[in-house]
């Protein structure tokens, strides 16, 4: 047992508490990470919203970057003192999404018993399968990717979860193909490496959609060839000016609002893809003509964590990283204490932030 600092969801709609929990050691087949960062994600606040259900109390947080510090027996391919990304994607290797290679949607047995508790033995919800608004998390093996020694861990947390869905969303979801054009909707913390997604993807037009003008400048920094602002009333209009009339190949919807989801077909022409990768909340319905949909022949996908395959994506997007070819530290707009994160999380829900990260040590 370890006694530990966090950040622990008392209540749905209420600010964090910062107190001392208890974690048990790792079990066999399990990790301890000691956290060196963690970044702040609209899932976190959807989850402390009541938006998704769970049980309280909880600790969210689930884009963390740290060192491995203790071991359960048999777990293979890690070692004490390797610095790791600790993500969401827990899969058990074997079931047939993990066996097609596609681990997102693993549904084997990937339960584990819950590491944390209250100091008085109330048990506290490992939420998204980290915990990780907290100094450590014990977690599965395959949840982790190996970093190198040499990158800041705040910048590294940002590739647990933003990053790969945004840049996985392009790249594995809707395979986008060079010369062809995308329209993002959004250009927060997914919006953004979205963009980045579709610039190493070799996209010839990369069409940022925001309602905030200075996020618009912002997408230009990290590849988007054109911005419209999405309160001029019908953006798809001057998205069909930018191609031509052409449309959009792949329209991104990075956001959780309904009318964006609802408003996304607009974008793409005949054979187009309609990428779904912001999450709205439990219950929340769209309206969709479907005649349209199969008489262009477009194309609606679901796209979780960008389809990561952590061990195939992460060498290749810190490659990318160190190349100069992926931003990241770009995308961190505020470094916070863990004292400061419902501070952090109101910045992050204003919408004015990129990404901010909580720094434990
Ligand atoms: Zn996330
Ligand atoms: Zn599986």
């Amino acid at each position: 047992m370890a006694r530990i600092r966090a950040a622990v969801a008392r209540e749905f709609g209420a600010p964090l508490v910062i107190e001392d929990v208890e974690l048990r050691a790792p079990e066999a087949g399990e990790v301890e990470v000691t956290l060196d960062a963690c970044a702040i994600c609209h899932s976190d606040i959807s989850f402390m919203d009541g938006g998704w259900g769970g049980e309280l109390p909880a600790i969210y947080g689930h884009e963390a970057a740290g060192t491995i510090t203790a071991m359960g027996a048999g777990v293979k391919g890690y070692a004490m003192g390797d610095k790791v990304l600790v993500t969401l994607i827990r899969s058990c290797g074997d079931c047939a999404p993990c066996s097609s290679g596609a681990p997102v949607a693993c549904d084997g047995d990937i339960s584990m018993d819950g590491p944390i508790t209250l100091p008085d033995g109330t048990a506290v919800t490992q939420g998204m399968a980290c915990g990780a608004f907290a100094e450590k998390v014990v977690v599965q093996p395959r949840q982790l990717a190996k970093l190198p020694d040499d990158i800041a861990m705040d910048v590294a947390s940002l590739l647990a979860c933003g990053v790969i869905t945004g840049v996985g969303a392009v790249v594995n979801s809707a395979a986008l193909r060079p010369g062809q054009t995308a329209v993002i909707i959004g250009a927060g913390g997914v919006g953004l490496n979205a963009i980045q997604g579709a610039r190493i993807a070799g996209a010839a037009k990369i069409i940022a959609i925001d309602m905030v003008p200075e996020k618009l400048e912002i997408a230009k920094e990290f590849g988007a060839t054109h911005g419209v602002l999405a309160s001029d009333g019908k953006p798809w209009k001057e998205v069909a000016k930018i191609t031509g009339g052409a449309m959009a190949d792949a329209v991104f919807i990075t956001v959780g609002a309904i009318p964006a989801y609802e408003q996304a077909l607009r974008y793409i022409g005949p054979k187009g893809k309609m990428v779904m990768v912001g999450m709205p909340h439990s219950g929340a319905k769209a309206d969709y003509e479907p005649v349209i949909v199969a008489a262009l022949g477009q194309q609606m996908i679901g796209s979780k964590m960008g389809d990561v395959v952590l061990a195939r994506d992460i060498p290749w997007l810190i490659d990318l990283y160190q190349q100069n070819r992926l931003k990241l530290d770009e995308l961190i707009s505020g470094r916070w204490s863990l004292d400061d994160i419902n501070e952090a999380i109101a910045n992050t829900k204003s919408g004015a932030a990129r990404r901010n990260v909580v720094i434990f040590r």
